[in-house]
């Protein structure tokens, strides 16, 4: 048994089911809370893998999943890479075009289906010679209409809860996530065995995230969105009880899960926080369990790290990339910080934070030298380490692009100030971000540029209070085009081949884009002009275009 001289992640499901056999594993679910211990989890991981077996999966072959963050999920999370499979975890929001590219760029054997998503994956799937020979498994205990395949519950039944885990090399891959680029299709990062432990082990040193066995850990962050931050593996190595959200939760039920299970840590998006403080504003809600609310993906604003403070619920800002596992860095105090005014803290910790042990990073300036840590000079942020891909899947041009001498490039831009804390003053990629989700920029220019009465356009992200960001489009329109309603056209364009959240908040007319020295679309400029001017659009308000919910 497992895993023997090699870093894997067996051995940590191994230690919890050992350990802390009566733990529990607790989800929200389609039909209400579901329960589990530890030692039944094991038992279940072995009876799907058993199920896997049988339906013809070998080491090597790629295992879908198109999901919301459930039990059943985190059963495949186990299961799939310790008997040498790949989790590839598929993110629901994304355009179907984006979807279909994803599961034969994967080249995925099955795909497990939330069956609220199933009409949107059997949407993506009609006619797709993408889908050809994939098999699609219901994660439920019964059929659902728009997907004809078998039940998670009847796949598994019946199966021996004992299963041969193999010895497995650290460099198998174990893991798989797609991260939007600024140009082209989504490109895909593997994860082997060895990240993935390497990424347990620093998320638990004192300067990650650790979790310990007295903790009851409910990762918000979606399962599909970089392992939920590796957040199911750190809880089981420390033997903590886990609380998965369920479908699209919304703060009520977050406020309800902190309650009713004791929540100590949880982690998400700004958004999700958002949500979740203006509930508890007003409705009378306990959060004394809580002891760390991990916030990440999008900068925490200060006032959000007030309000738990004033709570006592410490907030740790983090910021990581797909492509790292995705932990980078953590905004803990150090300790030489910690008799400064509660001003002068607030202000290290609203930065993104410190290196976690075992990354390493340089910021390089645009002239390629590394800058001072005077908070003062920025640059790129490079990083490596031993949870950092060293390349995209099957994606030799964007290697060239994101990687120089082992090192990633992050697309960030930063200064770092002389206590080594990182602060993110631009991003040097093109995609605006979310809620937490990307959406491509460039893509939705293209498309608009496909319309015959516009000559130019570009897409840039403005601040936004809940979503941290949304698309604006700027069109120049072609000379005596009808501007009356091109608008509302350009918006309908977008809408037959993108999710609603996608769609821009405005279209703003102008006469011509700000160009760069080399005749480039400057969005720098276009940002300084227009940014904070805008009258957002009426009908595409971001409530209705919540990524976190099923669109
Ligand atoms: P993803 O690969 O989708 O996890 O996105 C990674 C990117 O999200 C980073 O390169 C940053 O641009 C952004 N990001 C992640 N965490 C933070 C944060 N704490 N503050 C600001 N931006 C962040």
């Amino acid at each position: 048994m497992p895993g023997g001289h090699t870093q894997t992640l067996r051995p940590f499901l191994w230690r919890a089911s050992k350990l802390y056999p009566d733990t529990e594993v607790v989800s929200r679910n389609h039909d209400g809370m579901s329960r589990q211990t530890y030692a039944e989890y094991e038992e279940r991981t072995a009876q799907l893998a058993n199920a896997l077996d049988e339906h013809g999966i070998e080491q090597g072959d790629r295992v879908g999943t198109f999901c919301w963050n459930t039990d059943r999920h985190f059963e495949v999370y186990f299961a799939a890479p310790s008997m040498g499979a790949q989790l590839h975890t598929i993110n629901p929001l994304l355009p179907d075009e984006h979807i279909r590219y994803i599961v034969d760029d994967a080249n995925d054997e099955v795909i497990f289906v939330d069956p609220s998503l199933a009409e949107k994956i059997a949407g993506a799937a009609e006619g797709a010679e993408e889908f050809e020979g994939v098999d699609l498994i219901v994660m439920d205990d019964s059929p659902v209409e728009a997907i004809d395949g078998p039940v998670y519950e009847e796949f598994v039944a019946g199966h021996d809860t004992d299963y041969d885990w193999p010895e497995l090399p650290s460099e198998q891959p174990a893991g798989m996530c797609y991260t939007s680029g600024t140009t082209g299709k989504p490109k895909g990062v593997e994860y082997t065995q060895s990240m993935l432990w390497s990424h347990t082990m620093m998320s638990q040193s004192p300067q990650g995230i650790p979790m310990e066995d007295d903790d009851v850990v409910m990762p918000v962050v979606p399962m599909f969105h970089v392992n939920a931050w590796g957040m199911p593996f750190t809880a089981t190595a420390g033997g903590a009880k886990q609380v998965f959200p369920g479908p699209s939760p919304d703060a009520d039920d977050l406020a309800r899960l902190i309650e009713e299970e004791g929540v100590t840590i949880t982690a998400g998006v700004p958004t999700v926080w958002l949500g979740l403080m203006e509930y508890c504003e007003d409705n009378e809600v306990d959060l004394s369990t809580l002891d760390q609310v991990i916030v990440g993906g999008s900068a925490a604003p200060e006032s959000m790290i007030r309000w738990f403070d004033d709570r006592g619920v410490e907030v740790l800002h983090a910021w990581g990339m797909t492509e790292m596992s995705p932990i980078g860095s953590v905004a803990h105090l150090k300790s030489d910080l910690e008799d400064e005014d509660y001003q002068t803290q607030l202000d290290k910790r609203s930065k993104q934070g410190i290196m976690v042990p075992g990354l390493e990073f340089k910021v390089i300036d645009e002239d390629g030298n590394r800058i001072a840590w005077d908070g003062e000079e920025f640059g790129e942020l490079y990083v490596r380490g031993p949870s950092v891909t060293k390349e995209y899947f099957k994606r030799p041009e964007a290697n060239e692009e994101d990687f120089e001498d082992g090192w990633l490039k992050t697309g960030d831009v930063v200064s770092v100030d002389p206590d080594g804390y990182i602060k993110i003053v631009d991003r040097a990629k093109d995609v605006i971000k979310s809620g937490g989700e990307w959406i491509s920029s460039v893509e939705l220019e293209n498309a608009i540029m496909a319309h015959e009465d516009v000559s130019e356009a570009t897409v840039i992200g403005v601040p936004h209070e809940k979503w941290q960001e949304r698309p604006v489009a700027f069109v120049v329109p072609t000379e005596g085009a009808d501007r009356e309603g091109l608008d509302d056209e350009i918006l309908e364009l977008l809408d037959e081949e993108y999710p609603k959240w996608w769609l821009p908040d405005a279209v703003e007319y102008i006469e011509e884009v700000p160009k760069t020295a080399t005749g480039k679309f400057s969005k720098k400029d276009l940002r300084e002009q227009y940014t904070g001017s805008v009258e957002l659009h009426e009908g595409s308000a971001p409530e209705e275009a919540a990524p976190e919910s099923d669109d």
